[in-house]
């Protein structure tokens, strides 16, 4: 069997970054180190810190000491005032693709612009968006839920979270300038490893007969890598791990795509493509 890597197997450069980050931190600490929710959406690698010290804490409420990491998918200016407030230091790993996009979120929401997120509501990064609008944002993640804005303003300000995918911003932009704003601004803050990813995971789905996406099941980037190949009508199977690789996947099948989400590190790749070996003979391109 032939195996088709993509080329962003590994950590994207806000992941590596954090990961470097948090290490260095977890090395001097001399107080307890924690992160709200997990530090990324990649359960095996939580788990990896949280050997080495990282505690995960499920509300600001839980921590009375030491310092909380500020994720790389950013976090709401008015947390950070709590969190300061309650005399809990910060240690900001957020990506800075994601301050770039905060920072134009709060520019446009102080020059009275309506502004409009594409992404998922429930995503920190995107709450980290709203936030930085002075919570005054609409987030849209489909064409129809744009029946529900409200046109109260005469201009409007548009970003998109970093892991959207282009082919639904386009067709939820599309929509928006049907709209009769004045003025619209548009942003195109997708950050480019997402583009690569989503690009070659596309190419390589189109040329194989199976694609094994990996990385976390929470993982909005590695979920929308799956539908990106599903969409070649590839069967395609989102894993974690080499373990959940059932052999029926690969029976009778001549060629393997892997893709890996933002989250996914070179050795959970590295140990799937050692489990495709063990389950068949096969040849790296
Ligand atoms: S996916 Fe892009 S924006 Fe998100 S952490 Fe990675 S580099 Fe930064």
């Amino acid at each position: 069997m032939k195996i088709k890597l993509s080329k962003y197997c590994d950590f994207c450069f806000g992941v590596k970054r954090a990961v470097r980050l948090i290490e260095e931190a977890l090395d001097k600490r001399k107080e307890p180190l924690y992160s709200l929710g997990p530090f990324i959406h990649n359960p095996r690698v939580v788990e990896q810190f949280s050997k080495k010290g990282l505690k995960t804490a499920s509300s600001l409420r839980d921590i009375k000491r030491g310092t909380l990491v500020i994720r790389s998918h950013g976090i709401s200016p008015d947390v950070v005032k709590k969190v300061r407030a309650s005399g809990i230091k910060l240690l900001d790993v957020t990506c800075p693709n994601v301050k770039k996009s905060q920072k134009v979120a709060g520019e446009l929401a102080r020059r009275d612009y309506k502004v409009i997120i594409v992404g998922d509501k429930a995503h920190p990064e995107v709450k980290s968006l709203v936030g930085a609008a002075g919570g005054r944002a609409f987030v849209v993640n489909r064409p129809q839920a744009l029946k529900k804005l409200k046109l109260n303003a005469a201009k409007a300000g548009v970003i998109v979270q970093t892991t959207q995918s282009k082919s639904s911003y386009l067709k939820i932009l599309t929509r928006l300038l049907e709209k009769n704003f004045s003025e619209i601004k548009i942003y195109n803050t997708i950050c480019e490893d997402t583009l690569c990813r989503q690009e070659e995971a596309s190419e390589i789905a189109r040329n194989v007969e199976i694609m094994l996406v990996l990385g976390g099941k929470m993982s909005a980037n590695s979920r929308r890598l799956a539908e990106i190949c599903r969409a070649h009508g590839t069967p395609t199977y989102h894993i974690e791990s080499g373990s959940q690789i059932k052999a029926g996947w690969l029976r009778g099948k001549t060629c393997v795509g892997i893709a890996g989400g933002a989250s996914t590190p070179k050795w959970i790749v590295d140990e799937v493509i050692n489990q495709i070996k063990q389950k068949n003979n096969t040849r790296k391109r």
